[in-house]
């Protein structure tokens, strides 16, 4: 592997960067060169470790179930074994295909041959006609409820499932949506979300979302980028995200300004399927790009990783269809020397899936997203999740880590 001079910029800020993100990178994720077949080579070994689990676990039902405003999916085995998982909150629209095109590859199967089903999934029925969230989220709503599964069969969390819990305290960052305030209002939002959660990173967004360079508000974007590093000090570390509001050169006229100001890192400049206009993005920027939180393609994730389009790779642990799928993104970046920063989709556990995702994942990010709701799904784990002083403790229980079970459900309406 070989530095290219892009890398070396990069490097560089990365040493001398304000914030403190990329700069707590080690050496070795430093961002490296590859082409395709180093890519290709990183994901060939198989990702589960079920060693343990030494007699079949075969499917017998898979459902999905509603209660107190949440979805969830129940796996069973027939020889009685269980594993639920919560889904986001696209449930309430994609439940057919879940139904229809995503249970049936799982039933009579084995279990413990998760990764092949999970593959299986893509040319059942041509579902590969239909290869974007729509179709795997229910991909991953199935995979986690078989992970919870086959980790409760193992008594393991299920970061030993995917070869060992590498850390347990996961930081989190606090994000604001707001595209409606004025940037010194918006300071205060920022604040806010600091002091309550004790966090010590925070994104904000710019531009208009996916309105081809139309700001929100007229001047907005400019006068957060240009004040915020200002208002909220030195030791923060500061994330912006556009989602897709840019062509090229208006992402680059931002980013640039983005580096002169101290903001981190720089997420999703320009729409999600533009990715020769991200790649240019990020040759021209020394400031770290992300993306990928959209992305429902192995290949098109290998050509960003490969072509230095992302420095950062977010792939949705649900839009993405679930650990697996996610931790080859995660093993092809670390081959290139990136880190790899889930997108948190939805209501539900997400945080929690993050949180667990990271707890196995040796090139994670420093810092996850998190949009609140810890007091309410924290309840489902034993002990309940906490978030202390920014940050979230992964589960130590077998599987998902919950505690939701036929108790809970026992009333749950049946979809499907
Ligand atoms: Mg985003």
């Amino acid at each position: 592997m070989k530095f290219n001079r892009r890398s070396l910029i990069k490097s560089t800020f990365a040493a001398g960067a304000v914030g403190t993100f990329a700069g707590c990178l080690p050496a070795e994720q430093q961002q490296k060169v590859v082409n395709g077949d180093v890519l290709d080579k990183a994901v060939a070994a198989p990702i589960l470790k079920l060693e343990g689990i030494t007699s079949p676990v075969k499917i017998a039902s898979i459902e999905l179930l509603q209660k107190d405003g949440n979805h969830f999916v129940r796996a069973r085995s027939t020889d009685g074994a269980q594993g639920v998982s919560v889904t986001n909150s696209k449930a309430a629209h994609l439940y057919p295909i879940l139904d229809k095109l995503v249970i049936p590859c799982f039933i009579g199967k084995d279990a413990r041959d998760l990764e092949k089903l999970v593959d299986s999934v893509y040319l059942y029925k041509s579902n590969y006609k239909m290869s974007n969230l729509a179709l795997w989220c229910p991909l991953a709503w199935v995979e986690f409820s078989l992970l919870d599964m086959l980790g409760k069969i193992a008594d393991k969390p299920v970061g030993e499932l995917f070869g060992g819990v590498v850390r347990r305290e996961i930081a989190i960052y606090r994000a604001s949506g707001n595209r409606d305030t004025t940037p010194a209002e918006e300071i205060e939002v920022l604040k806010k979300l600091i002091d309550r959660s004790h966090a010590k990173a925070v994104k904000f967004k710019v531009g208009g979302r996916m309105r081809n360079n139309a700001d929100s508000i007229p001047g907005r974007s400019e006068g957060l980028v240009k004040s915020v590093r200002k208002a909220l000090g030195d030791d923060l570390t500061i994330f912006a995200d556009s989602n897709g509001s840019y062509d090229a050169a208006h992402a680059i006229r931002l980013g640039r300004m983005m580096e002169d100001h101290g903001i981190d890192m720089f997420e999703e400049p320009c729409p999600f399927d533009w990715l020769e206009d991200t790649k240019a993005v990020a040759d021209a920027l020394s400031i770290p790009i992300s993306g990928g939180e959209q992305e429902s393609s192995h290949r098109r994730f290998r050509w960003m990783i490969e072509n230095g389009a992302l420095q950062i790779v977010q792939p949705d642990l649900h839009y993405y269809g679930g650990f697996i799928r996610s931790t080859r993104v995660a093993r092809m970046a670390a081959a290139a020397g990136l880190t790899v920063v889930p997108h948190m989709s939805g209501s539900g556990t997400g945080y929690v899936d993050v949180v667990q995702f990271a707890s196995f994942t040796p090139n994670i990010g420093p810092y996850h997203e998190y949009k609140g709701g810890i007091e309410k799904s924290g309840k489902w784990y034993d002990p309940p999740l906490n978030s202390d002083n920014g940050v979230i403790t992964a589960p130590t229980g077998p599987g998902m880590g919950t505690t939701i079970g036929d108790e809970y459900l026992a009333n749950a309406k049946k979809i499907v």
